[in-house]
C-alpha cells in the first residue's frame, strides 16, 4: 500500500516563502561591507530575491547554470544565493582566501557563467579576467555611489539592476533532487572539487540543524553566523534562519574581535557560530577591554577542534553556552553538536568538559562509523581509532563532474578522510586528519589534543603539533607555538604546562617558537607546509 501524502517538493524557496509568510516582519541587518549598517526584513529579502533572479534572467541565466559568488555575508548576497537558486540555477560560492590560481582552476572547472561580487573583491576578479572565458558578465553587489573603477568588462551595478524589476517572479519548480549550490573544498591534496547540494539535501540539513540539540534556532532567536557563506553555507544557518523566522545578523567583512562584540551587543545577538580563532579574536578583545556579553546564549565552535579554554571562558565568565560542532563542506556541512544527554548532567563538571570538548554526537539523517584501514568497522568503546565514515541524505555520494571517482565504500558509506573514536553514548571525538596522524612506537598520538591544551597557556597564542621522523619511534611530535604579544615564554616551562595534562609518550620532544603558523583558505593549521619548513630540524637527541 502507497502512503497517501503529498510530494511536496523540499526546494530551497519555499524557505524564503515560509519566512515571507510567517515572519515578514523579522529583521535581517548587515554590517555592510561599504561601512554602514543596513536593515530590513524577511519581507524584504523576499522581494528583493525576486528582484535578482528577474535581473538575473534578463541578463541570461538560466535554469541549470553555474553562477559564482565572492562575498562576504550580507543581505545582498542572500538575495543572489536565492535569486540564483529560486530560478533553477546553481550558486556557486568562491572563497576570496583560495590562491588566485586555486580560483581560476575552479571558476574554469564549474564553468561559471556569472560573477557577483563584493566591491572588495573586484581586484580578484580583474585578476581572473583574462583566463575565465566560461564568465560572460560581472555584478558589483553594490549601490552606484559606490561602485568602483574597475577593468572588469561588462561590469553593472547590482542596485540599478534590482531597481530596473519588479517582484513578479516565479520561483521554477525544479524537480527537488536538483543541484541549488557548489562548493569546492579546501583541496590540502590535489585540486579542489566541487561538493554539490541539492535543493533536497539543504532543505532536509537545515531542519536537522534546527533540532533542539544541534542549533536548535527559533523565531525568539537572533543568530549571526560569522562563518562564511562561502564556507559550506555559513553551517547552513542561511536556510535554518529564515525557516525558524530568527533574526538574522550579518557580519560583512569585519571579523575583529571590537567588531563582532559590536554586533553581539547591538543586535541583541542569542546565538553565533565561527571558527576558533574568531573566538579566540573576541574573547581576548572582551578580556583586555573588560566587556561583557549581556545577550548572548549559545556559541557554536566548528571548523576546528574547539580549545578547552575557550570554552571555559565562554560558559564560566560570560554564562554562554557553547555548542562544539563538526562536519565539513561534503556533510552540507554540518555533522555533529555536542550537546550532553540527560545522564551527562549527573556527572561533574571536569565529567561534563571531557564530553563537551569531543565533537559530539549525531542528529538524526547523520551515520557515523568507524573503521580500520581494511574497512572493517571497530567498536564503539571511545577508546579504539579508527577512520570516520558517514552516511546521509545530505552527504556527497559524488564530486563534481566525477572527480576523484567512487567514493562510497560498499555500504554508501563517505570516508571524511578524519580518524577519530566514537563511544556508547554516540559521541565522536576527532584525533586527528588520517594525513596528520602521528605514529610513534606504533601508538597514535592526537596533535589535536595537545594543541588545545598548549592555547590554554596565558603565554600563548596559537599552537600546531607535527610528527616528525624519530630513528627508534617513527615519528615524535614537535610542537610550534606563536606567543601572544609580550609574553615571556620559554620550552621549560610550556612542556610544564603540560605535564600531567597528557600522557608522558604524548609529551613533545621539542618545542619551537614561530612568528605565525600558515593557514588553509577554512582557517585551517596548514599542517604539509609546517613539515615541510620544520623537515630538518633536529628532535633532542636525534643524531
Ligand atoms: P571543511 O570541509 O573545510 O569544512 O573541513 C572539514 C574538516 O575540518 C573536517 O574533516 C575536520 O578535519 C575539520 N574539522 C571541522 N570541525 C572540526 C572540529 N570541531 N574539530 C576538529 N576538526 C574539525
Amino acid at each position: 500500500m502507497q502512503g497517501l501524502m503529498q510530494d511536496w517538493p523540499l526546494l530551497v524557496s519555499t524557505i524564503l516563502d515560509h519566512a515571507r509568510i510567517n515572519h515578514p516582519e523579522r529583521e535581517v541587518v548587515t554590517r555592510t561591507v561599504e561601512g554602514p549598517i543596513h536593515r530590513y526584513t524577511y519581507r524584504d529579502l523576499h522581494g528583493r530575491a525576486k528582484r535578482c533572479a528577474k535581473a538575473l534572467g534578463r541578463l541570461g541565466m538560466r535554469q541549470g547554470d553555474v553562477v559564482a559568488t565572492l562575498g562576504w555575508n550580507t543581505h545582498r548576497h542572500m538575495e543572489c544565493w536565492y535569486g540564483i537558486m529560486g530560478s533553477g540555477a546553481v550558486c556557486h560560492t568562491l572563497n576570496p582566501r583560495l590562491f588566485l590560481d586555486q580560483l581560476n582552476y575552479i571558476v574554469n572547472h564549474a564553468e561559471d557563467r556569472f560573477l557577483l561580487l563584493d566591491v572588495s573583491f573586484v581586484p580578484i576578479a580583474e585578476a581572473l579576467q583574462a583566463t575565465c572565458p566560461t564568465i560572460k558578465g560581472y555584478v558589483i553587489l553594490t549601490d552606484r555611489a559606490h561602485l568602483p573603477e574597475t577593468k572588469l568588462k561588462n561590469a553593472l551595478c547590482y542596485e540599478d539592476l534590482l531597481a530596473a524589476e519588479d517582484e513578479s517572479f516565479a520561483w521554477v519548480n525544479v524537480d527537488e533532487r536538483s543541484a541549488a549550490g557548489l562548493c569546492y573544498t579546501s583541496g590540502t591534496t590535489g585540486n579542489p572539487k566541487g561538493v554539490v547540494y541539492s535543493h533536497r539535501s539543504n532543505v532536509l540539513h537545515a531542519l536537522a540543524v534546527n533540532n533542539a540539540d544541534m542549533l536548535g534556532l527559533r523565531s525568539v532567536d537572533a543568530i549571526m553566523p560569522i562563518v562564511p557563506m562561502f564556507h559550506a553555507n555559513a553551517w547552513a544557518t542561511v536556510f535554518a534562519a529564515p525557516m525558524s523566522g530568527a533574526k538574522l545578523v550579518m557580519p560583512g567583512g569585519k571579523l575583529d574581535g571590537e567588531s563582532v562584540h559590536q554586533l553581539l551587543e547591538d543586535e541583541a545577538v542569542t546565538c553565533t557560530a565561527a571558527v576558533p580563532t574568531v573566538w579566540l579574536g573576541l574573547l581576548q578583545y572582551l578580556e583586555t577591554q573588560n566587556k561583557r556579553l549581556t545577550t548572548l546564549q549559545r556559541v557554536v565552535v566548528g571548523g576546528a577542534a574547539c580549545p578547552g579554554i575557550v570554552m571555559e571562558k565562554f560558559e564560566e565568565k560570560y554564562g554562554v553556552l557553547v555548542l562544539h560542532g563538526w562536519g565539513m563542506t561534503e556533510m552540507s556541512p554540518l555533522g555533529t553538536v555536542s550537546s550532553l544527554k540527560p545522564n551527562q548532567a549527573k556527572l561533574s563538571r571536569a565529567e561534563q568538559m571531557k564530553y563537551k570538548l569531543k565533537q559530539g554526537r549525531a542528529p538524526y539523517t547523520v551515520e557515523m562509523k568507524i573503521a580500520d584501514d581494511a574497512g572493517k568497522e571497530l567498536p564503539r568503546d571511545g577508546k579504539t581509532f579508527g577512520h570516520l565514515l558517514v552516511r546521509g541524505p545530505a552527504i556527497s555520494k559524488a564530486y563534481f563532474k566525477g572527480e576523484g571517482g567512487q567514493i562510497l565504500d560498499q555500504d554508501g558509506f563517505f570516508d571524511t578522510g578524519d580518524v577519530a573514536t566514537l563511544d556508547e553514548e554516540g559521541f565522536m571525538q576527532i584525533t586527528d586528519r588520517a594525513k596528520d596522524v602521528i605514529k610513534s612506537g606504533g601508538e597514535w598520538i592526537s596533535s589535536i589534543e595537545i594543541e588545545n591544551l598548549a592555547v590554554g597557556h596565558p603565554g600563548v597564542a596559537e599552537a600546531a603539533v607535527i610528527g616528525l621522523p624519530h630513528p627508534k619511534w617513527d615519528e615524535r611530535p614537535l610542537l610550534v607555538v606563536v606567543k601572544k604579544p609580550g609574553a615571556e615564554v620559554g620550552k621549560a616551562e610550556i612542556l610544564s604546562f603540560l605535564d600531567g595534562k597528557i600522557a608522558k609518550w604524548w609529551m613533545p620532544d621539542d618545542v619551537v617558537f614561530a612568528t605565525e603558523i600558515p593557514h588553509t583558505a577554512t582557517g585551517k593549521i596548514q599542517k604539509r607546509d609546517l613539515r615541510e619548513r620544520f623537515k630538518d630540524h633536529k628532535l633532542p637527541g636525534v643524531v
